[in-house]
């Protein structure tokens, strides 16, 4: 049976890496010249070794403590002996995957009544898998992110989140291989971020990009098997996390694939899609008070190590219980 995955980011070429050396025959396209090229922080959360294998070449640090800011100040630090995740070169982890799969580069991709077309011409696939990350998705299901890569001297075993009291979203500045990749994402304008972004940046400015984040959680009409990754919602609303997720989606794809199950099945019963939609209602609840305070009062009340299983996607009912009280469930 012959796949074809469109898009070569996180969630296409793992799952093009887990269905290798199986009875299926498949092919990732990727429409650009390169993988890994969207503006993203790199930051990949530990449980990420379960699934797919980082090339060690890829690893720039282990990441083992965290700050978080409340306008500007700070709330909470955290540093632990065990690591919390690992800041990637992605561009170079996505390479490294890639080699050992089909992935065609400069192979933009459309779907015509069905059809797989690349450059006008059919390409024969029994299946496609739509990986395409946020390009696929509309305006109203994703946030803006504006993000600075600066040549500041920055710690590369921590990473700082900020949280704002006039802005559904987050800040962050992470450890990079130049310096510090520095961003905010939001319900808000361009001119909004642009302001929050600036107040936290320092260092000098060597790169300024950015790109939309899925931020509403699964979109339920795409949990028909054809969709994985960002382009199925799979980001952590409340963190903008979406490499580890959209990996873990097409672990759960994969399965389906191999044993013939249904995935939106398997996906519905995973601790994936429950986590991400808490996270979604998280953030639907406080667009609907038009007010960021119950996040405010978690975030200055609960145990630090709480909040980071919260913002890991690693909690349970009676941990969700403790943050927010019962309604959230
Ligand atoms: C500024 C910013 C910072 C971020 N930082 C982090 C972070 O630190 N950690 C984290 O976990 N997440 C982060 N994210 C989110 C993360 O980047 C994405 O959620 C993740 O990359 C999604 O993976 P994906 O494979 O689903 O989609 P993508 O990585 O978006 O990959 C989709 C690929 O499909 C290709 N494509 C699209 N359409 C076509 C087509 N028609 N034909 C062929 N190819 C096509 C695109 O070129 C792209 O390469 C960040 C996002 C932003 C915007």
């Amino acid at each position: 049976m012959r796949i074809a995955i469109i898009g070569g980011g996180p969630a296409g070429i793992s799952l093009a890496w887990f269905l290798k050396g199986t009875k299926f025959d498949v092919t990732v396209y990727e429409g650009l010249d390169d993988v890994g090229k969207k503006p993203c922080a790199w930051g990949v959360l530990r449980g990420i070794e379960n699934y797919i294998e980082i090339p060690k070449e890829s690893i720039y640090s282990e990441i083992k403590g965290f700050r978080i800011f409340l306008d500007g100040k700070l709330i909470s630090e955290v540093r632990e002996r065990s690591k919390l995740g690992y800041i990637v070169d992605k561009p170079l982890m996505l390479r490294r995957l890639g080699e050992k799969v089909d992935l065609r580069l400069n192979s933009k991709a459309v779907l015509e009544n069905g059809k797989l077309k690349l450059n006008g011409k059919i390409e024969e696939a029994d299946k496609v898998i739509l990986a395409t990350g946020h390009y696929s998705l509309s305006k109203d299901l994703t946030i803006p992110a504006l993000q600075y890569v600066t040549d500041l001297n920055y710690d590369p075993e921590m990473v700082d989140m900020y949280f704002y009291s006039d802005l559904l979203g987050y800040g962050w500045i992470f450890p990079d291989p130049l310096g510090a990749k520095i961003g905010v994402g939001g319900y808000s304008s361009l001119e909004f971020i642009s302001e929050k972004l600036k107040s936290i940046t320092s260092g000098k400015i060597l790169v300024r990009h950015g790109a939309r984040v899925a931020d509403f959680g699964v979109i339920e009409e795409r949990l028909n098997g054809n969709y994985i990754g960002e382009a199925l919602g799979t980001v952590y609303a409340v963190t903008g996390e979406g490499i580890r997720p959209s990996i873990i989606s097409s672990k759960i794809m994969a399965h389906s694939l191999l044993e013939g199950k249904d995935f939106s099945k398997e996906f519905r019963n995973s601790k994936l899609y429950w986590s991400l939609q808490i996270h979604a209602s998280v953030i639907k609840r406080a667009k609907a008070s038009n007010s960021v305070k119950s996040l405010e009062k978690v975030l200055l009340r609960a145990d630090p190590k709480l909040v980071v299983k919260f913002a890991m996607g690693d909690f349970g009912k009676l941990d969700l219980i403790k943050l927010f009280g019962s309604a959230i469930l």
